[in-house]
C-alpha cells in the first residue's frame, strides 16, 4: 500500500530596510502581508567592517526563513544612500564608515534568488502605493523628516528615479537663498539642514542670534533643556510649546515656514494628489504642532491645486514596505536599474 503525502512549500517574500543606525527584516507573503517578526538588527557595529554587516544580514534572513519553515522566492531592498543603482551597490553614507556595499551582489550569490534594490525614500513611496494610502492614487509624493529630509515621487503611476537614480534628493532644495546654513552634502541653505533633525539645534541657535533677544532664552524653559541650543531636539521644543512656552510656539511657527517652503518646491514640481510625510520627527511629535501649521503655511506658497497632506498610516515600517512591493513587482524599477 502505498499513501502519498504532499508537501506544501510556502514561498515567501524578504523585506530589507537599511538605516543609519537599523536594519529591519521581515517575510512578507504573495499579498504582502508580513508573515514573520520584525527583526531590528544593527546596522554596523563597532569596529565592524561592510561584510561583517552583510553576513548579518543574511544570517538573519536565514533564520526567519528557518523558523517560517518556508523557501525565499526573492529579496528587495530599500536603503540609505546615496547608491550606484546600476552596480548595486552603497557608495558611502554620511553616517557610517563603510563604502562601496555590494549589497546586491552578495545577496544575489548567497541566496540564488532575485534580489532588488532602491534607496529607502523610493521604497518608500513604492511602499505607500502598494500597501498605503497611495493606492487610490497615480501621483504620490512621500517625504520624511527625521535625521536627514528625504522623499519620494510617483508621477502619472511612474516612480521617478532619474538618469542615476537621485532624481528627488528634496531634502536638498533650498529654502534659504542667503544659504546661512551650510548642509551635511557642503550645499548651502538646503532645506535639510533648518529643520531636520539633526540639524534642528543649528537653526534655533542662528535664531537666537538673528532674531530674538538673549533674555527671551533664558526665560524660555529651552534654556534649562540644554547647555547650549545647538544641543536642542525636536522633542524639547515640542514639550516647551505643550507648556505654552513663548519662544519654543515662535521657533515651531518658524519651522512651519520652512517646511512649508520646502513642500510647496515639492507640490510645485510633482502635483501630487496626495503627500505623505514619515520619519521620526514626524511620527514622534504632536501633529498640531508640527504638520498642521505646516498645511495651513503652504497654501501661500504653491500654484498647483492643493493636495491631501497627511502622516503615512504604515508609520516606521513604510520602508520595509516599499521593499517587500519592489520584490513582488520588480518592474516598478526601470530596466537598467535592474540588471547588473
Ligand atoms: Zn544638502
Amino acid at each position: 500500500m502505498t499513501s502519498s503525502i504532499t508537501i506544501v512549500i510556502q514561498m515567501v517574500i524578504v523585506g530589507i530596510d537599511i538605516g543609519a543606525t537599523w536594519t529591519r527584516i521581515a517575510l512578507a507573503d504573495h499579498n504582502g502581508k508580513i508573515i514573520s517578526k520584525i527583526k531590528k538588527i544593527a546596522t554596523l557595529q563597532e569596529g565592524e567592517d561592510k561584510f561583517d554587516m552583510l553576513r548579518r544580514i543574511e544570517l538573519t534572513v536565514r533564520e526567519l526563513s528557518t523558523q517560517i519553515g518556508s523557501d525565499i522566492e526573492a529579496i528587495g531592498v530599500g536603503t540609505i544612500g546615496p547608491l550606484d543603482l546600476k552596480k548595486g551597490v552603497i557608495l558611502h553614507t554620511p553616517n557610517l564608515p563603510i563604502e562601496n556595499v555590494p549589497i546586491l551582489r552578495y545577496l544575489r550569490e548567497r541566496f540564488r534568488v532575485p534580489v532588488y534594490m532602491v534607496n529607502d525614500c523610493t521604497a518608500a513611496v513604492i511602499g505607500e502605493k502598494f500597501f498605503g494610502v497611495g493606492r487610490h492614487y497615480d501621483n504620490i509624493v512621500y517625504i520624511t523628516i527625521s535625521t536627514g529630509i528625504g522623499g519620494g515621487a510617483i508621477v502619472d503611476g511612474n516612480v521617478l528615479f532619474g538618469k542615476d537614480g537621485n532624481a528627488v534628493e528634496i531634502g536638498h532644495v533650498v529654502v534659504d537663498h542667503s544659504g546661512k546654513l551650510k548642509c551635511g552634502c557642503g550645499g548651502y541653505g538646503h532645506w535639510e539642514a533648518y529643520t531636520s533633525g539633526k540639524n534642528i539645534g543649528k537653526f534655533v541657535d542662528l535664531l537666537l542670534r538673528e532674531f530674538f533677544s538673549a533674555d527671551e532664552y533664558k526665560l524660555s524653559v529651552l534654556s534649562k533643556c540644554v547647555e547650549s541650543p545647538v544641543d536642542l531636539k525636536y522633542s524639547h521644543i515640542t514639550k516647551a510649546a505643550r507648556a505654552n512656552d513663548s519662544l519654543a510656539l515662535r521657533i515651531l511657527d518658524i519651522v512651519a515656514n520652512v517646511n512649508a517652503a520646502g513642500l510647496a518646491t515639492v507640490i510645485n514640481s510633482y502635483d501630487p494628489d496626495v503627500v505623505s510625510f514619515g520619519g521620526a520627527v514626524i511620527l514622534e511629535n504632536p501633529p498640531e504642532l508640527l504638520l498642521e501649521p505646516l498645511k495651513e503655511k503652504v497654501v501661500k506658497f504653491i500654484i498647483n491645486r492643493e493636495p491631501e497632506i497627511l502622516i503615512t498610516p504604515l508609520g516606521e515600517d513604510i520602508v520595509l514596505m516599499g521593499a517587500v512591493a519592489i520584490a513582488l513587482d520588480p518592474e516598478v524599477i526601470p530596466k537598467k536599474f535592474r540588471e547588473l
